[in-house]
């Protein structure tokens, strides 16, 4: 008899997951049954905002695989609209509901794939079925708000609540369709994920697109007028709003593993090893945003919900179950995103995760700019290193700017990854022409701004 494989959860980590194992057994070996929730599967939340805008114009774009798909190509028997309630693992067997026809069905599996990904976070006061209040998790929800903004008359004024890098994504789509478009943010500065030195230009340039930015603003609650939300309450002023967006961060989706007792670590994700095993768990596997993994810098684990770990991840569960061997490496917390024109990038640690991970460090900002000064098109550029104080080893960079900003973060990624020293970075072999770099690139001017830190 084949053995049964249960995936739960469709999207990135599941399929890949689903895809790989098929890849390496047939479905005489290896049954793989795939229960999603929503309408879709193998859909890329990443590009949510950019159809949002119009900038992707169909939804269907999105989808790199739909159910048809899986089961024509892959054999994989999808079950979307299904929703896994509960999984025993003394029977080994999972329950789920059928969202549209009713009922529930049971299935047994010998392998289990958790891959639920993340619940975004929602204080008592977003807990609202309040129409005009979106999240942007799925494509569903997203899909409900493309509906909604579609729809005449059509919304004016929006809030998003939250400043992390989906809120500054959905604050530019809406601005993009012509909205006038609040954001909220409790702490100092929006995108916590750099310094806030670093923050500062993002805010500046949201303000430059017409984004009205409250930093320093903690919502308590929304008003409603006919049903519809009218506006957002904050601790300081009401700001009214046709549309309100939320963008508080999420935490990983882990209910329905703790109560079937999987282990969780100190970050609330699922403890999994280097092959995407849970810890102790024998047959049952985890990938994508509900786990946790290793910082390689910092040596702790940590949640870092994003699409490129969640694929790799699921590669590699999905090769291991084939029967192969393939180990998940850790993450250095490379990310990046845009403002409308402005490129922001990150890898390795900011300066609070440096402190905390026990570091002594140096910090450095090197001004620069995308091309040879002379070059139609040259913008500057930001760079900021943090160089570990003994040994000069790089522990974190972050770039702002315009055009070609962005992709720059992946060689400060590598010579992380690497462990160089920002005196071995000072060598590197960077391309170099007018139209494309100063005749200094601005991670080798950083990288001798950062020796020259050191030396003092
Ligand atoms: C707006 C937005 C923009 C993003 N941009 C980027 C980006 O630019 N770069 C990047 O790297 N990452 C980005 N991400 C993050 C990325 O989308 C996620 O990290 C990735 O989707 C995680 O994949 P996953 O498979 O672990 O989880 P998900 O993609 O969340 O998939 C989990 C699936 O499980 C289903 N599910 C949950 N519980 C059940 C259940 N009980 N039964 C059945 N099904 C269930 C859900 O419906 C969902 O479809 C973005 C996310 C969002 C929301």
């Amino acid at each position: 008899m084949a053995e049964r494989m249960i995936v739960v959860g469709g999207d990135a980590a599941g399929m890949a997951t689903a895809a790989q194992a098929r890849r390496r057994r047939d479905r005489h070996d290896l049954e793989i049954v795939a229960f999603e929730r929503g309408h879709f599967t193998s859909y890329s939340a990443c590009g949510i905002p950019y159809w949002i805008s119009g900038l992707v114009p169909d939804r269907e774009q999105l989808v790199a695989r739909d159910p048809a798909t899986h089961r024509e190509q892959f054999d994989i028997d999808v079950r979307i609209r299904h929703e896994v309630t509960a999984i025993d693992l003394d029977r080994r067997e999972v329950l789920a509901r059928d969202l549209d026809g009713g009922g529930e069905v049971r299935e047994r599996f010998d392998t289990l794939m958790y891959a639920a990904g993340a619940v975004p976070i929602k204080p008592d006061w977003a807990r609202s079925d309040m129409a005009g209040v979106f999240g942007v998790q799925t494509l569903d929800d997203g899909t409900a708000l493309r509906q909604w903004l579609d729809a005449e008359p059509g919304p004016r004024r929006a809030v998003v609540v939250g400043g992390g890098y989906i809120g500054v994504e959905m604050a530019e789509a809406l601005v993009l369709r012509g909205l006038s478009v609040t954001l909220v943010e409790r702490g100092e500065q929006p995108m916590s994920t750099v310094d806030p030195d670093m923050a500062r230009l993002v805010t500046e340039a949201m303000r430059g697109v017409g984004v009205d930015i409250r930093t320093g603003v903690r919502v308590i609650g929304l008003s409603e007028r006919d049903g519809r939300v009218s506006g957002v309450e904050t601790d300081t002023d009401p700001i009214p709003a046709d549309l309100v967006v939320l963008g508080l961060g999420v935490r990983p989706n882990t209910a329905l593993a703790e109560a079937a007792g999987l282990p969780l670590g100190p970050t609330g994700g699922i403890r999994v090893d280097r092959r995407m095993r849970v810890t102790g768990v024998p047959g049952v596997w985890a990938a994508g945003d509900c786990v946790e993994t290793l910082h390689r810098v910092s040596g702790m684990p940590v949640h870092v919900p994003l699409g490129t770990h969640a694929n790799k991840q699921g590669r590699v569960a999905g090769i291991n179950i084939g029967g192969g061997y393939a180990t998940f490496a850790g993450v250095i917390g490379t990310a990046v995103t845009k403002v409308c024109d402005l490129e922001v990038g990150r890898t390795g640690l900011r300066e609070q995760e440096a402190l905390a991970a026990g570091f002594e460090f140096v910090t450095v900002i090197a001004e620069s700019t995308n091309r040879a000064g002379y070059y139609p098109g040259a913008r500057p550029m930001t760079v900021k290193l943090i160089a570990e104080r003994t040994s000069g080893r790089l522990l974190g960079a972050q770039i702002v700017g315009w055009s070609e900003a962005a992709k720059r973060i992946d060689t400060l990624a590598v010579a992380l990854w690497n462990k160089m020293t920002v005196d071995d970075m000072t060598a590197l072999d960077l391309g170099y022409a007018p139209p494309y770099a100063p005749v200094w690139d601005p991670v080798l001017v950083a990288a001798r701004k950062a020796v020259d830190a050191l030396a003092r």
